[in-house]
């Protein structure tokens, strides 16, 4: 461990790092809006034509560019936060970064200003995935940030926002790695408008039945789409629609 002591704290071999939530007004309602990644692990172009940012003609995306632009931006000013979650793209970035560079990431890592959820190689498909090749992506990642930044590095969400559908033995699986919670979009409409009726958007997840509680018990929140509001414009659905989305998404 190579953190200055006021930076964490640890009892039994738990070490707690900096909690950066801005400080909350009493008798209100806080809302926290922290902007996070969601850069596909190859999808409508290759990995490396993602990091790169080549073929732009197929899909507008360079990863390397947000990462250079936020740890620029977060080093600018102590207010901002920002969550990362793709392992893949933040290795390869990092692996050219200089020894100087990193320190500075290291910096916001440890004052809580840069976070990383899921943590996982990449975010993995939850319906044609086998287990091992899940828990095995999940390790590779998680094991990168573990070794790079320690304690602080650690993930302490499971993240997926942009599977099909979402399978009970992953969210198990997820509470056996030790997370504390579960977020995750995509979710059916029918389901989705009953849980909204009836604010049903959080739950405790029993993710097992041979597993005795709550081994795999899991906090678990949800939104029916990842909350993208160009996505939601370009959607086709109507704009009364789309208000209404965002009405009950942040309910007053
Ligand atoms: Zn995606």
């Amino acid at each position: 461990m190579t953190l200055p002591t006021e930076q964490y704290s640890c009892i039994h071999r738990v070490c707690v790092c900096v909690q950066s939530c801005h400080a909350t007004k009493p008798g209100m309602l806080n809302v926290h809006l922290v902007p996070h990644t969601h850069d596909d692990v190859g999808w409508l172009k290759t990995v490396d034509q993602y990091f790169y940012g080549d073929r732009n003609d197929i899909q507008h995306a360079g990863v390397q560019y947000i990462l250079d632009s936020v740890v620029d931006q977060l080093w600018k000013n102590p207010d901002r936060r920002f969550i990362y979650v793709e392992t893949a793209f933040f290795y390869h970035w990092w692996k050219s970064q200089s020894s100087s560079m990193q320190q500075t990431v290291k910096q916001l890592v440890n004052e809580g200003r840069l976070e990383f959820v899921n943590g996982g190689w990449c975010m993995s498909d939850e319906a044609a995935t086998h287990y091992s090749a899940v828990i095995d992506q999940m390790t590779i990642g998680l094991r990168f940030l573990n070794e790079t930044f320690g304690a602080c590095g650690r993930p302490r969400v499971a993240w997926h926002i942009d599977p099909f559908g979402h399978a009970r033995e992953h969210a198990s699986m997820f509470a056996e790695m030790g997370f504390d919670g579960f977020f995750f979009g995509r979710l059916d409409y029918q389901d989705w408008a009953r849980r909204m009726r009836n604010k049903e958007q959080e739950l405790l997840w029993r993710a097992s039945d041979s597993l005795t509680p709550p081994m795999a018990d899991l906090f678990t929140g949800m939104q029916s789409f990842f909350l993208h509001p160009f996505m939601l414009m370009t959607s086709g659905l109507s704009n009364r629609t789309v208000s209404h989305y965002f009405l009950t998404a942040c309910p007053r």
